[in-house]
């Protein structure tokens, strides 16, 4: 978060946001200034993609199964941007501690040990760490003394769209994010690698509400895609994973994907519409 600061300091909120009295490094405006990037960038992604998912690749016929409840784009969107900006609180300190210098964030490509190769591995020991917190974080919340306190909200949107993707109770996607924040202080990660999977993370819990099915073949098995995460809003106890079905196969929750048995959302209004059109 530091350059994203930085950039905001040098071109807008030094020159025409704070008084040139209050030094660019003072705590408070460091915190301040956070909360409103944070904000801002959190608010914009979800928007931007979730509406960009919603008009270009959600499949609207969706919206006529039994399942999907009155005003549900709305509601999500609700909860969405209410949960995002209560969440950036406590997200806003951790961003704190980081600019402070206190992760194992570094800048120069010559800081990793094992150069652009020690990049690419941290790639994936974030991706596989975020994975794995994220299943048990999420089965956690399943449990029936925590479910009804926290996780019950997202999956009221049993056929959730790509707007589902950030609807939780505050403090549930506040725990679900905490992997992303924790791996930088606990594993070397370029800031700029950072940055990117952030945004990344982010696109992709949109893209597995987005009622887009399709996973070309040899990954049916590996990556946790909408095809799965739409069983895990239908029967609950399945597929909890992030990105990939690894977890959800080692913990015996894994399921194969009702949508590529013939059994999924789109087929069953396909049915009622072919039911009503023998009745008449
Ligand atoms: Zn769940
Ligand atoms: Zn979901």
């Amino acid at each position: 978060m530091d350059h994203v600061l930085k950039i905001a300091d040098r071109y807008f909120l030094t020159p025409y946001v704070y008084p040139a009295s209050w030094p660019e490094d003072g705590a408070l405006r460091q915190l301040i200034s956070l909360s409103l990037l944070t904000n801002l960038g959190a608010q914009t992604v979800y928007i931007i993609f979730g509406a960009l998912n919603f008009y270009c690749v959600f499949d609207h016929r969706l919206m006529k199964h039994p399942l999907f409840i009155e005003n549900q784009v709305s509601q999500e969107i609700q909860l969405a941007i209410t949960s995002l900006f209560w969440m950036s609180f406590p997200t806003v300190l951790i961003f704190f501690l980081e600019i402070r210098g206190h992760s194992k964030l570094f800048d120069d490509i010559n800081q990793s040990s094992r150069g652009w190769p020690g990049v690419f591995l941290s790639v994936a020991g974030f991706l596989f760490f975020t994975d794995m917190c994220i299943y048990w974080i999420h089965r956690s919340m399943h449990h029936k003394s925590i479910y009804k306190y926290l996780h019950k909200q997202h999956h009221l949107f049993k056929i959730p769209t790509p707007f589902a993707s950030h609807a939780f109770h505050p403090l549930d996607g506040f725990l679900q994010s905490l992997p992303y924040h924790v791996y930088p202080f606990i594993f070397p990660l370029h800031k700029v690698v950072y940055l990117s999977l952030f945004i990344f993370v982010n696109i992709w819990t949109i893209s597995i509400h987005d009622g887009d099915y399709r996973i070309p073949g040899p990954l049916i098995s590996i990556i946790n895609g909408a095809a799965h995460h739409v069983d895990h809003h239908l029967y609950f106890n399945y597929n909890y994973g992030q990105y990939f079905t690894l977890w959800d196969r080692l913990g015996g929750s894994y399921k194969y994907p009702s949508v590529l048995q013939g059994r999924g959302p789109t087929d069953h209004i396909g049915k009622l519409a072919a039911d009503k059109a023998l009745i008449q």
